[in-house]
């Protein structure tokens, strides 16, 4: 696969992410116990779909800086950039994979190792 479109791919994954942090900690902060709306971490920039998550739920999949969560159908969105790591009722656990998964790992604000983002935007 194309290693530019690995990276669109890993950075639009990333972008929802972040957005899906902020939900996180807005959910933590007012000590929300019932699924929270999620926004599908899928590579289709126009996705909206919700997917419901406890917050456990969520910090399960958090745990690896290359697991994003799609709902089930929007993982061709990735094209050969992930493989399916668990499926869920409503969802699919996938592991971004080779040069995606590295962007994922990078552009991962959990992770301390920092550095690619800056260098990378500029050009
Ligand atoms: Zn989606």
């Amino acid at each position: 696969m194309d290693r530019l479109l690995e990276e669109r791919i890993a950075r639009n994954d990333a972008t929802f992410r972040q957005a899906n942090e902020r939900i996180s900690a807005a959910a933590e902060t007012y000590r929300v116990d019932m699924p929270v709306p999620f926004i599908c971490e899928c590579a289709d920039p126009k996705c909206s779909e919700i997917v419901r998550l406890t917050l456990e739920e969520y910090e399960e999949i958090r745990a690896d800086s290359r697991h994003f969560f799609h709902i089930d159908g929007h993982r061709d969105a990735d094209g050969t950039a992930g493989v399916v790591v668990a499926e869920r009722d409503s969802y699919v656990i996938v592991e971004k994979t080779g040069h995606a998964g590295e962007i994922a790992q990078a552009l991962d604000e959990r992770n301390p190792h920092e550095g690619l983002e800056r260098s990378a935007a500029d050009d």
